[in-house]
């Protein structure tokens, strides 16, 4: 079969077996449509079945997880891992704790995960789990309770050497502690299997900064090579999360100037830049929503509806929320008021006709897939730690995640030039982190 028909028809199979998973379709066809000229070149790939092999996962797992709320009442959430590929080691990727979560986010979040951990060159396969649970106005001890009752069902399936998740939306140090403990209740073993543990628990100085920081440090790689950089930049970020934090962290340091950060409800605008010690005491202290910005600091303007964060002028956008919530029309916003780069701090957070836009338009786009998998590299750089029972200075760590990111950027602009796409990274993105995959399950067999 020649790559073309092999590549529709494994996307027909994928709309046939996974009817209903958009955000799932969405996510495989990106990556389809961009490995035709490798398919070409390594007939291999097709003879072996790859492709037909990469986007079934190799487990799925759903099970019920019933908790008592503070009432004293039942309550039934719905939990899932998915462990889609360990061509290049255990399964690794995050759980997300969202009222959307469904069976094709977890699958659309552990297929990326597949060439998002290849790109960063550290042994981890890929998967990715989490529940419809949602923690917002819960107390800690019903968060505690739901999670002791996940883990109750997840520690059957994963260990250290098997499948490492690790935290993402709605899951962070405080669910980590709370499975942590449980697991090391059941199992009776000190072990690393999660990252984004605790500093006094084999948690890794850089952990909590890294998909930020690593989102920082890929754009600022690119802004070098255009003989650029951060110092004088006006930059708007997404969210108000993990990520987006800190990225407006690191983009601080480097002297660019973050405008504008959202969430769910809406966002502001501080033409002045964001003062970051707010945003963390409101977010990551007090729980609270982004519009509690603008009653403390009156040069704020809070804006309700996220969307609209897009029409704010600036040089750089760090999408660092959710999927999707960059369409075409912030696209046209963003290329009207001349932004250069888009990086996705975020899981595929900008629709495909967006990215298309963004890319005709000559916007430099660096997709998640390479641009956020800081988080994941220095939770790998977390297990290895484990594994040698030491823990790294955040200096040795932070260098170690600056390395990883500027060696990304390298290979994904590469493989674009390679194939005939230069400057394309979801291209190169898809490319350089495929290959490697494919070449480990070509050599393993057929497994
Ligand atoms: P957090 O839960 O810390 O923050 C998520 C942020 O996004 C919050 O500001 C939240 O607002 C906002 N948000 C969530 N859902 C929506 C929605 N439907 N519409 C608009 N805004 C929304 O998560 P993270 O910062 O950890 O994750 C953000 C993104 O980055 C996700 O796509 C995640 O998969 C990705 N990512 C995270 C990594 C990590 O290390 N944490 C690693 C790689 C990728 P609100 O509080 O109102 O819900």
């Amino acid at each position: 079969m020649s790559a073309k028909n092999t590549i529709e028809s494994v996307y027909e199979l994928v709309l046939k077996r996974n009817p209903g998973e958009n955000e799932f379709h969405q996510a495989v066809k990106e990556v389809l449509d961009s490995l035709g000229p490798v398919l070409e070149e390594n007939p291999q790939y097709v003879d072996a079945c790859i492709l037909e092999r990469i986007v079934e996962p190799e487990r799925a797992l759903m099970f019920r997880v019933p908790w008592l709320d503070d009432k004293g009442k039942v309550q039934v959430n719905r939990g899932f891992r998915i462990e889609f590929n360990s061509a290049l080691g255990p399964y690794k990727g995050g759980l997300r704790f969202h009222p959307s979560v469904y069976i094709g986010i977890i699958k659309f979040l552990g297929f990326e995960q597949i060439f998002k951990n290849s790109l960063t060159g550290l042994m981890m396969g890929g998967g990715k789990g989490g529940s419809d649970f949602d923690p917002k106005g819960k107390s800690d001890n019903e968060v505690m309770r739901f999670c002791q009752s996940f883990m109750t069902e997840l520690c059957r399936h994963i260990g250290p050497d098997t499948d490492v998740p690790a935290g993402d939306i709605g899951v962070g140090g405080r669910e980590i502690g709370f499975m942590f403990g449980q697991y090391k209740r059941i199992r009776n073993e000190f072990t690393g299997v999660l990252t984004g543990k605790g500093l006094n628990w084999g948690g890794s100085l850089v952990r909590t900064e890294a998909t930020g920081y690593g989102l920082v440090y890929i754009v600022d790689e690119y802004l070098k090579e255009q003989g650029q950089s951060f110092d004088g930049k006006t930059v708007v970020v997404s969210g108000s999360g993990n990520v987006a934090i800190y990225a407006t962290e690191k983009v601080q340091q480097l002297g660019g100037k973050v405008v504008a950060m959202s969430d769910s409800n809406g966002f502001i605008y501080d033409a002045q830049g964001i003062k970051l010690d707010t945003v963390k005491q409101l977010k990551e202290v007090e729980r609270k929503r982004i519009k509690e910005y603008a009653s403390i600091h009156k040069s704020a303007k809070y804006t309700e509806g996220c969307g609209g964060i897009w029409n704010v002028k600036c040089d750089i956008a760090l999408p660092s929320a959710t999927q999707n919530e960059l369409d075409l029309e912030g696209a046209k916003a963003l290329v009207k008021n001349s932004c250069i780069c888009v990086a996705e701090g975020a899981n595929m957070p900008t629709t495909p006709d967006a990215a298309d836009y963004l890319i005709e338009n000559k916007v430099a786009f660096l997709p998640g897939k390479a641009a956020n998998a800081g988080g994941v590299a220095v939770s790998g750089l977390e297990m290895a730690q484990n594994s040698q029972r030491y823990a790294w200075t955040f200096e040795r760590a932070d260098a170690e995640l600056k390395n990883i990111m500027v060696n990304i950027y390298k290979s994904i602009s590469e493989a674009s030039e390679k194939y005939g796409a230069k400057g394309n990274y979801i291209i190169g993105a898809n490319i350089a982190g495929f290959v490697k995959v494919a070449d480990s399950m070509l050599a393993q067999g057929v497994v």
